[in-house]
């Protein structure tokens, strides 16, 4: 599998495909891979001829107190584990190639519709550097399908709204979130938590269910259940940012008693950690 740090050089390779009509999927990705993301690749083949994945540490959708700098890198891995399921090319760009005018100093692109909601609260300016990265991808690659994941269910929306408002013609196809038997979903930064936080960072994924049963029975308001969610993680040791229930489709408030097409979602830290999970309800 082809490894390009140019997109000119990926641009050439990909020429070929475009005249004979073939359609190109994009995985992007921050690498340090696991099953998650090759399950994109997986969804990506079924929606196109020849998938690219790109790995790149985005600097502009970390803050200040981020991960930046300690974010996993493990380029080799990741090219292997591509390559192992079957990905045609691998897109992985250095900052200046992404950033010509400097990380600091490019133009910004800001999806409106999520200032001050859940991640955007806690992240300010967050999207705007995943919309601004995924709009630079768009533009290098050109795919014809982008697969991004609904574990990341905020940015998924960002995503979606970008590539209408700025007419990307490009079909966005979002993939079920991939999970380790205990239900914990599979992040690149579960790394950081030892054998017993790990364990425990299960209660994530079962107080989302338990939300979920107390959506369907009615009994109480949805201001109660999160209120539930929130002691429950704190008695397990998470500092919660949110325990949320949610409009799926636009992350709004739900109407008094609404209890179809609704979403939860969680943000905790767990030591240092910070993990994110969701749950559809209708699911
Ligand atoms: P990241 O490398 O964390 O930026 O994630 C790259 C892509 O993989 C995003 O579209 C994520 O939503 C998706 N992704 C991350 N974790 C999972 C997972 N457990 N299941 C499915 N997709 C995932």
């Amino acid at each position: 599998m082809p490894v390009f740090a140019s997109a000119r050089d990926l641009g050439a390779f990909l020429a070929p495909t475009r005249t004979h009509g073939r359609r190109v999927a994009l995985v992007p990705t921050m690498g340090n891979l696991h099953a998650g993301h090759f399950s994109l690749v997986a969804l990506a083949r079924k929606h196109a001829d020849i998938v690219v994945a790109s790995v790149f540490v985005n600097p502009t959708q970390f803050g200040p107190k981020d991960d930046f700098a300690r974010y996993p890198r493990t380029p080799e891995a990741d090219a292997a584990g591509l390559a192992a399921h079957g990905c045609d090319a691998l897109f992985m760009p250095a900052v200046d190639e992404m950033y010509p005018f400097g990380a600091a100093d490019g133009v910004r692109v800001h999806v409106p519709g999520f200032d001050g909601v859940l991640e955007d609260r806690v992240r300010p300016g967050h999207f705007d550097g995943v919309a601004t990265v995924v709009s630079k991808l768009f533009n290098l690659v050109r795919p014809d399908v982008a697969v991004f994941g609904r574990k990341d269910y905020q940015q998924l929306l960002v995503i979606r709204r970008l590539a209408v408002d700025l007419a990307y013609p490009i079909e966005i196809v979002d993939a079920p979130t991939a999970r380790e038997p205990s239900g914990l979903a599979m992040s690149s930064r579960n790394q950081y938590l030892d054998a017993g936080q790990r364990e425990g960072a299960a209660f994530i994924h079962d107080t989302l269910r338990r939300m979920q049963a107390e959506v369907h029975k009615g009994a109480v308001s949805h201001a109660a259940i999160e209120a539930e969610a929130e002691a429950r993680l704190r008695d397990k040791g998470f500092e919660p940012d949110y325990a949320a229930i949610r409009r799926a489709d636009d992350l709004g408030l739900p109407a008094a008693g609404q209890s179809r097409a609704l979403i939860a979602l969680i943000a905790a830290r767990l030591g240092s950690t910070r993990l994110i999970d969701n749950l559809l309800l209708d699911e």
